[in-house]
């Protein structure tokens, strides 16, 4: 059978599928991915994306972060594309559990998702390290150098997995809940090259593991299904009843 053929045919016959991301479901919004030749990790900038986007980086260099974030992290303008649009409707058909992201650009949720695992957080919450205060992106993007929260005065951290930093253990918990509990698991968009979220397939235990991307990735060989290509293109294929 046609991969495309066999994807719409398990969509069909399941009421229990879960979804894994990574950037790749986002660039048919405009939004650049890391590891792409066009993505972010092939422009040049004073230092690399994986070092500005560290934990030891804000606390040292918070103008020179900030700066980054505000140009490359936070991307208001975008809108949800036919790959975000379909998993929403997958999910209220009552057939598909969750999104597992490790975007942090909110198009999920845009486009209608409910069930929404963030891994790496969201550029739409922001808080103050002092008091807690939160703020959303555009307080971020309008604000000089260092935001700074307009309570207390405190230091605001974007609510996003800096390099160094830990996943949050509940946020995986159930992760690992939807994924194990899966009988199709769609992975799509990612390169499956940044962990602990890529170890989430290990969690997995049907036969009905699909691989949609447009380049290779390291867990080809233990996809059931593999299909090369645009993401939002082939999802936009699935037909919801
Ligand atoms: P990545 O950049 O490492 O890999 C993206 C993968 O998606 C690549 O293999 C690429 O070939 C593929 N791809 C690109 N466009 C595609 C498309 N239209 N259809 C199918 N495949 C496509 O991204 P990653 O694996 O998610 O991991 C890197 C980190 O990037 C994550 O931690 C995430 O937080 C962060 N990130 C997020 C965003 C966002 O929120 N939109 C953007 C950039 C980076």
């Amino acid at each position: 059978m046609e991969p495309l053929e066999q994807l719409k045919k398990w969509v069909q016959e399941s009421t229990n599928i879960v979804f894994f991301g990574g950037a790749g479901v986002s660039t048919e919004s405009g939004i650049p991915d890391f590891r792409s030749v066009d993505g972010l990790y092939h422009q040049q900038y004073d230092y690399p994306p994986e070092t500005i986007l560290s934990h030891t980086f804000y606390v040292k260099n918070k103008p020179e972060f900030y700066r980054f974030y505000r140009d490359k992290m936070i991307c208001l303008g975008a809108k949800p594309n036919a790959a975000h649009k379909k998993l929403a409707q997958l999910e209220q058909a009552g057939k598909l559990k969750a999104v597992i992201t490790q975007n942090i650009d909110g198009l999920h949720q845009a486009a209608g998702s409910k069930e929404v695992l963030e891994l790496h957080g969201s550029v739409h919450r922001n808080y103050c390290r002092k008091c807690g205060h939160m703020f959303p992106a555009d307080y971020i993007l309008k604000s000089k150098d260092t935001p700074l929260c307009d309570e207390c005065g405190g230091d605001i951290k974007p609510d996003v997995v800096l390099y160094e930093e830990g996943l949050d253990t509940a946020t995986m918990q159930k992760a690992i809940f939807y994924i194990s509990g899966a009988d199709v698991l769609i992975v799509g968009g990612t390169s499956l090259a940044v962990y602990p979220a890529a170890g989430l397939i290990d969690y997995y235990r049907g036969n009905r593991l699909v691989l949609i991307n447009k380049t290779a990735t390291p867990m080809d060989s233990r996809a059931d299904l593999k299909i090369e290509g645009k993401i939002g293109e082939v999802l936009s294929q699935i037909e919801v009843s």
